[in-house]
C-alpha cells in the first residue's frame, strides 16, 4: 500500500490531540507530506513521530486538520463514516416517541466533524460545512437513506462558513424523492410546517425543543409575547399551553407566514402576528403600557466570534432591559443566546445588568440549554453555543 499522505504537528501541539480535541489549527502544523487533496484523509502524527490519528486535510482553512479517529489503526473509509452515521442516530432513538424532528447528527460531537443532519419526519436535511465532510457527501446521503423510514435526502450546504474552506453552495436533491414545499413534524403533539429548502438553517429550530416545552407549560391564562419568533414554534407551544392571547413578531414575512400556517394547523389564531424590528417593537409597545405575563426573547446570533461580543452584549442588554419593562408583577422572561462566543457566565451577567437597568428584581427560575440531540462531547466544549434563562420578575 502507498504511504498515505501525513500531517506532522509542531512540538507541543499534539497536546490537545492526544486528549481527544478534533482540530488541528494551520498553525500547529510543521510539514504536509503526500501532498493531500483538500478534504483528503491523512495520518496525524506527532512531532517525534507518534501516529495520532486520521483527519480530514482543509488546506485553504485555518482549521487545518479536523480528526475523525485518535488512534493508529482506524481506516476511514464507507464503512467507517456509515457506522458513525448509524451510531448517531441510534443515540437519539429514545426522542422518537416525543418528535419526529431530531438532530441525527451534531457534526464534532458525533465524530463526524463538518456534518449536520436532521430529520424532519421521512426526510433528512443534510449540511456539510467542511472540505473533509463533503469529499465524503455520497457516503454520507447512502447512510441517511438507508435508516428505517427515510424517503428522502436534501442537501442544504449554504452556510457562510463554506467559504472559510474554499467551498461553493450545493442545495438540493441527493437521495429519493423532491421533498414538498413544507415538510411536517410533530413535537411534543404540536405540529409545524418546515420550509427545508428556504427555512433557516436546516429549515427549524430543534434546538429549542425543551424549552418550547417550557412555554408551553408556564403560559396557561397568561398573555404572551413571542419576539425573534420565525416559523412561530414558541407562539403555537404557548397556545397550546392555554395562553390567553399570543403577540408573534419577526422582521421576516416569510418566515411569518409559515408561522400563520403553523398557527392554522394548531387549530389558533392568527391575530397576533406582527411584522416589525423588534428592538424598535419592544419599546413601543412598552412605552405603550403593554404588559404581558410571559415573553420570549429568542434573537439570531449576535456575536460571530469574540470580536462582536462588546457589541452583541449590549444589543442583548438593551433587549432584555426593555422586555424586563413590559412584564407584569410576577411575569416570566424566557430570553437566549446562541452566540457560542457569549459564555453562560456573560450572558447571566448581561441579563443582571439588564434587570438593575430596567429596576425590575428578577429571580432565575430555570436554565435552558441547546436539546439533548445537540450534545456537547466533553472533548468538544466549543459545541455548547445556546443558552437561556428563564426569569421571573
Ligand atoms: N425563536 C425562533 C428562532 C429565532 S431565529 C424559533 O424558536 O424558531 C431569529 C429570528 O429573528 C429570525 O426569524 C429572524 O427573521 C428574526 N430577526 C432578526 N433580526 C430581527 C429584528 N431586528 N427584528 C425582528 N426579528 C428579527
Amino acid at each position: 500500500m502507498a504511504v498515505e499522505p501525513t500531517l506532522t504537528l509542531r512540538p507541543g501541539r499534539e497536546k490537545s490531540v492526544v486528549r481527544r480535541h478534533p482540530w488541528v489549527f494551520s498553525g500547529g502544523v510543521a510539514k504536509v507530506s503526500g501532498d493531500p487533496a483538500p478534504g483528503a484523509t491523512v495520518v496525524v502524527q506527532s512531532s517525534d513521530g507518534h501516529v495520532l490519528g486520521r483527519a480530514a486535510y482543509s488546506p485553504q482553512s485555518q482549521l487545518a486538520a479536523r480528526l475523525w479517529t485518535f488512534d493508529a489503526v482506524t481506516v476511514i473509509d464507507d464503512a467507517f463514516i456509515a457506522a458513525r452515521v448509524a451510531a448517531a442516530a441510534a443515540r437519539r432513538s429514545a426522542l422518537a416517541g416525543r418528535t419526529d424532528g431530531v438532530r441525527l447528527v451534531f457534526a464534532e460531537s458525533d465524530g463526524l466533524p463538518g456534518v449536520v443532519a436532521d430529520r424532519f419526519g421521512p426526510w433528512v436535511v443534510l449540511e456539510l460545512t467542511a472540505t473533509g465532510a463533503d469529499r465524503w457527501r455520497d457516503v454520507l446521503a447512502d447512510a441517511f437513506a438507508a435508516l428505517p423510514g427515510v424517503q428522502g435526502v436534501y442537501e442544504r450546504s449554504d452556510a457562510a462558513v463554506r467559504k472559510k474552506e474554499g467551498l461553493g453552495v450545493r442545495t438540493g436533491v441527493l437521495r429519493g424523492a423532491e421533498p414538498p414545499e413544507l415538510v411536517t413534524i410533530t413535537e411534543d403533539g404540536r405540529t409545524y410546517a418546515v420550509d427545508v429548502r428556504r427555512g433557516h438553517k436546516t429549515g427549524f429550530y430543534l434546538d429549542q425543543r425543551d424549552a418550547r416545552a417550557a412555554v408551553q407549560a408556564r403560559s396557561t391564562g397568561g398573555r404572551v409575547l413571542d419576539v425573534f419568533a420565525y416559523t412561530g414554534g414558541f407562539s403555537v407551544a404557548a397556545w397550546a399551553g392555554g395562553a390567553t392571547d399570543v403577540v408573534t413578531v419577526d422582521s421576516s414575512g416569510p418566515s411569518l407566514a409559515v408561522a400563520a400556517e403553523n398557527l392554522r394547523r394548531n387549530g389558533h389564531p392568527t391575530h397576533g402576528l406582527c411584522e416589525a424590528d423588534a428592538f424598535a417593537e419592544l419599546r413601543a409597545r412598552r412605552d405603550a403600557g403593554e404588559r404581558f405575563d410571559l415573553i420570549v426573547l429568542d434573537p439570531p446570533k449576535l456575536a460571530n466570534g469574540m470580536a462582536q461580543v462588546d457589541k452583541a452584549s449590549r444589543a442583548y442588554k438593551d433587549l432584555n432591559r426593555v422586555a424586563l419593562g413590559l412584564l407584569h408583577p410576577g411575569g416570566h422572561l424566557a430570553t437566549f443566546s446562541c452566540s457560542g462566543a457569549v459564555s453562560d457566565d456573560l450572558f447571566q451577567k448581561i441579563v443582571f445588568g439588564a434587570a438593575l437597568d430596567a429596576r425590575r428584581d428578577a429571580w432565575i427560575v430555570q436554565h435552558f440549554h441547546q436539546a439533548e440531540d445537540h450534545p456537547v462531547a466533553l472533548t468538544f466544549p466549543e459545541a455548547a453555543y445556546l443558552k437561556g434563562l428563564l426569569l421571573q420578575a
